[in-house]
């Protein structure tokens, strides 16, 4: 028998991209509307009154005030470091070194994998996030852990090992060969299976041989339809490191292009200094950027041009980094992607911000037909927020006139106390402020 059930409120989603439509043409919200849901699928959606009336014998969930949207998704995070969130006073390699290494030296140990995997899903359900894209570490036990965990949660994520063969300690190291056939029987037992899918995931040219990116791009080609993910131009001592590293590369980029670690289902985090050059060739391919700012604030990175790459026609996502990034809240990350805009000359509407981390963040993972929006068909990832959480935010939004005013200083203040419930595959799943 189908599971059936009715949520009820004001709904948020997009019929359009607010950078490329005007704001009100792109908004699509009702201030009492519904959903209706069928074993996890997205089945209608509308007026309270019609769903009501289309499907009278159906158990209704009623949040009334409450704003229903789709999940919040985060396109870039390295769960293993979610232990070491928030450590002091270092850029990037050095962070690598001091804090980063030696946690993920610790994944090769299943159990803690698996703590760690299970905390960390929980904390971005607190956070209303119910996608992520994750780096794991180089063992496939690191691999195996999360996706376990994202099972027993009903969760839509994707993950891949961590491949490096050099500048790591010796504990952290693979080879090209074993990068190769561990990342290929990982695909064999996880790419979608289920909810779950697979993604090739080299460090960052610095820590693979020029074997190894080559062995990886071979695997690539091989599964195509797995999205593969790096890091791309982050800060620049690591663009001068790369050109020593591959002097006959003529950039930063050239070392993945050489290697076929250039494409469409590509996603390259950060991007902050990248040439006009670079930037076109990611953009031929339609190849992701993907925008960490709490993360390129945190560690001294540099400001990314959000609003220049979408006017050219990039594919871009907003991603939290964690632990490089300090917060694994998409409102954080929304806030810091407004204030680095702000440096930047440019105010991003509240739509454009919420569209980044729902339809935009699904489109960056070629998503866009299955999360992060209601759409009939659509996969039922919804939270339910409170846009009243705090009493500072309640007597900001309380002034406001209309759904993105009202919105706002919950994007720029609010944190899991926002989040009333969560919603994964039309299941709801017990969080910080659920009864
Ligand atoms: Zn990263």
């Amino acid at each position: 028998m189908s599971d059936k059930k009715i949520l009820l409120g004001q709904t948020l989603g997009f019929k359009a991209d607010p950078f490329e439509e005007s704001f009100d043409n792109a908004t699509d919200y009702n201030s009492d509307g519904g959903l209706y849901i069928v074993d996890g699928l997205i089945a209608d959606l509308g007026d309270r009154s019609d769903l009501l009336s289309r499907y009278p014998d159906v158990p209704n969930f009623d949040y009334k005030d409450y704003l229903l949207t789709a999940g919040l998704i985060d396109t870039h995070a390295h769960y293993p470091q979610t232990r070491i969130i928030a450590s002091w006073g270092a850029r990037l390699i050095e962070w690598l070194n001091t804090y980063t290494f030696p946690e993920e030296e610790k994944f090769g140990d299943r159990e803690y994998a698996n703590q760690t995997a299970g905390f960390y899903l929980d904390t971005l359900l607190q956070n209303g996030v119910t996608s992520t894209s994750s780096f794991c570490t180089i063992h496939p036990e690191s691999v195996d852990a999360i996706f376990e965990s994202a099972e027993q949660r009903g969760m839509r994520i994707i993950a891949g090992k961590t491949c490096m063969d050099r500048n790591a300690p010796p504990g952290l190291l693979d080879t090209p060969r074993s990068a190769y056939d561990d990342s290929r029987e990982l695909i064999a037992r996880w790419h979608e299976k289920g909810r779950l899918s697979y993604a090739i995931s080299p460090r960052f040219a610095p820590t693979s041989t020029a074997e190894q990116l080559e062995a990886l791009g071979s695997l690539w080609k091989e599964y195509p339809n797995c999205l593969m993910q790096t890091h791309l131009s982050e800060q620049l001592e690591e663009i001068s490191w790369v050109g020593e590293l591959f002097p006959d590369s003529k950039d930063y980029l050239e070392v993945y292009e050489q290697f076929s670690l250039l494409g469409e289902r590509g996603l390259y985090g950060h991007g902050i200094h990248l040439s006009d050059s670079e930037l076109d060739r990611i953009r031929e391919v339609d190849g992701r950027l993907i925008h960490c700012p709490t993360s390129n604030m945190f560690i001294g990175s540099g400001l990314f041009r959000l609003c220049e790459r979408k006017t050219a026609g990039f594919n871009t996502g907003l991603a939290t980094d964690t632990g490089g990034g300090s917060s694994f809240s998409m409102f954080r990350v929304m806030a810091a992607a407004y204030e680095v805009s702000q440096l930047c000359g440019y105010s991003l509407h509240p739509s454009q911000l919420y569209w980044l981390a729902t339809v935009g963040n699904a489109k960056s993972l070629h998503l866009e037909n299955t999360i992060g929006n209601f759409q009939i068909g659509m996969e039922a990832d919804i939270i339910a927020l409170d846009l009243y959480s705090t009493e500072v935010i309640s007597q900001r939004a309380k002034c406001s006139d209309n759904i993105w005013d009202t919105l706002f200083p919950t994007i720029m203040m609010g944190n899991e106390k926002a989040i009333k419930d969560v919603w994964v595959y039309g299941e709801k799943v017990k969080t910080y402020n659920s009864s």
